[in-house]
This record gives C-alpha cells, structure tokens and sequence, in this order.
C-alpha cells in the first residue's frame, strides 16, 4: 500500500485491513513515498519521520510491515520503481498495489502503464463522498467502510490545536506530540510549538 503517510491515520489502516480480507492477503506492505512527484509543490515532512509513524501505527499488526524502498531510491518515487523493487526482494509473491482512487486515476494515465498491470494487481480503495472510476481498466475497486478521515485534515487539526486522538492510532498521536510536527510556521519561528 502506497501513501505519503503524513500521517499515516485510522483510514489507511481500516482500508488496509479491509482490502487484506477482501483479497485474502498474507501480508499488507506500507511503502512510505520518497519525495511524491504528484506532491512535489507541496511541503511533506521528512521521509524518516512519516516511516516512523507508518511503524509505530502498524507494530501491532503481524501481517502488516512497512518498506523503506521508496524513501531510499534517490529522487522523486514512481510507482513503477516500488513494484520492481518490491519483486525483487520478493519474487515468489503475487503483487497487489492497493492505492486511493485518486491516486489510482493518476496512475491510469503513465505512459508506461502496460508495465505496471504485469508486475501487480491494482486496486483502488476510496473513502466515502470520492468516486469510484476504473478508468476502464482491470482494476478492482472497493469502497472502505472507513472515516471520511484525511492526512490533510489531521495536519490542519494539529495546527489549530485541535485533538487528532481517535483518528490516528495513539502512538502517532505521542510520535506528533514528541517531534512538534505540523506546528503552523509562525509558531514555529516564534518559539511557541
Ligand atoms: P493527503 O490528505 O495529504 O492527500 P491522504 O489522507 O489522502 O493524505 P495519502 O498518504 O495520500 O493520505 O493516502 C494514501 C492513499 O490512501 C491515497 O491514495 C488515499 O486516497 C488513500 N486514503 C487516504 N485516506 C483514506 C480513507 N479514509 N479511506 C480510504 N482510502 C484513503
Ligand atoms: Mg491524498
């Protein structure tokens, strides 16, 4: 599963769990992105950081882990390079891609897409209000039973001071706290975060 996880939050997590039993899947990858091309105007926090999160909130779990491939690779991250990367350090495993509807209507447009349909099965998950849209391509679709919760949201939240318990797991509660992530900028400079 593939996100920039800034921070990872209870939608991802219900969303993994949900496509992990609908597909029957032995283990859920979490990929932190590297520096997300279609993210790259926008401010994302350290990569170190959001992997962080992305274990703390997935410790408990015995069939979710999380990968560093991505924040490794030097550069922007294609989704192309995780896969290949992923079937490497795997090469027995049937691959699933599972990603937000969102991101997956991007994807739809690579020109090297052909590519990506043989190394994984792709499915799009989306959270309630986004439409669901294949593109006309094989791909599955599933609306998670999930929060309308987002990462956008919960980083908003923080800077306003307002309680993100509940929506992301404890520990990344404490982990924001600890590290003053998501302060507003002005805070930040004034010495008050
Ligand atoms: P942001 O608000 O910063 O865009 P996000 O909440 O969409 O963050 P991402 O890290 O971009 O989080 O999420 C990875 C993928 O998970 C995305 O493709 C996104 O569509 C999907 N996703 C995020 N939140 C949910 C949710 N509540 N239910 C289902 N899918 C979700
Ligand atoms: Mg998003």
């Amino acid at each position: 599963m593939g996100g920039t996880f800034d921070p990872i939050h209870h939608g991802h997590l219900v969303a993994a769990s949900e496509v992990a039993s609908v597909f029957d899947l032995d283990e859920v990858v979490f990929v932190p992105t590297g520096q997300p091309w279609q993210k790259a105007d926008k401010d994302v926090t350290a990569a170190e950081h959001r992997y962080l999160m992305t274990v703390v909130a997935t410790a408990s779990n015995p069939s979710f882990t999380v990968s560093r491939v991505d924040i490794e690779r030097p550069g922007p991250t294609f989704t192309i390079d995780t896969l290949r990367d992923l079937k490497v350090q795997r090469p027995d495993a049937q691959l699933f891609f599972i990603t937000g509807a969102d991101a997956m209507s991007q994807i739809l447009t690579w020109k090297n897409a052909e590519e990506l349909w043989s190394l994984a099965h792709f499915i799009g998950v989306t959270r309630p209000g986004h439409e669901l849209n294949g593109g006309g391509r094989d791909v599955s679709l599933l609306e998670v039973p999930a929060m309308a919760i987002s990462s956008t949201d919960c980083r908003r939240r923080v800077g306003e001071d307002k309680p993100v318990w509940y929506l992301v797991p404890d520990g990344v509660v404490q982990y924001i706290a600890k590290h003053r992530l998501y302060r507003r900028v002005g805070d930040l400079e004034a010495g008050m975060a």
